[in-house]
C-alpha cells in the first residue's frame, strides 16, 4: 500500500484544519502538483484533497499536511481556476454565465473531454474531472437569477 499504489477512490476524509470532507488523491497527481524539493519526500501514506478555497490545506494524510502556497498551480494563477487542462478560471466562467455564453465554454469542455484531450488527474489538484465544478457554478448561478428576479 501507500503512495503510487492506488488511484483516487479510497472514501473521503475531514481536512483536520476546516473539517470538510476531502477527496482522495493520486500519487501521479501530488507529484504534478506540489513544488520541488517537497515533491521527492512525500511520505508514504493516503492523502486527501481539500478543496476549500478558503482553506490553507492542499493535501493532508495520517502524517503531513501539504499547504496550498506549496503547489505550483498556485503559483501560477492568482485566481480560482474551475478548469485546469485549459485554464478557465471561475471569474471567467461567471463573466460567461451573466453574458449568456456559458454554453460555448461547457460545449469545448466536453467535447474535448470526450476526445480525450483533458489531463485532470494531473493537471487538476484535485486529481479529478473538472466538469461537475461547471455544473454546481451554473446551478448556483441559476438559483441566485430566480431568486432576485
Ligand atoms: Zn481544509
Amino acid at each position: 500500500m501507500g503512495c503510487c499504489s492506488h488511484s483516487p477512490k479510497t472514501s473521503p476524509k475531514d481536512c483536520p484544519v476546516c473539517k470538510k470532507k476531502g477527496m482522495s488523491v493520486s500519487c501521479r497527481t501530488m507529484l504534478h502538483h506540489v513544488i520541488s524539493p517537497e515533491n521527492q519526500s512525500l511520505p508514504h501514506d493516503f492523502f486527501f484533497f481539500c478543496g476549500q478555497s478558503t482553506c490553507k490545506v492542499a493535501y493532508f494524510s495520517k502524517q503531513t499536511n501539504i499547504f496550498k502556497h506549496q503547489l505550483r498551480v498556485f503559483q501560477e494563477h492568482q485566481e480560482d481556476m474551475l478548469c485546469y487542462c485549459f485554464g478557465v478560471s471561475k471569474k471567467q466562467f461567471q463573466q460567461a454565465l451573466k453574458d449568456g455564453k456559458a454554453e460555448s465554454i461547457k460545449d469545448f469542455i466536453l467535447e474535448s473531454t470526450k476526445k480525450s484531450l483533458c489531463t485532470c488527474e494531473v493537471r487538476n489538484p484535485s486529481g479529478r474531472c473538472c466538469w461537475g465544478e461547471f455544473l454546481k457554478m451554473e446551478e448556483v448561478y441559476e438559483k441566485g437569477v430566480e431568486n432576485h428576479v
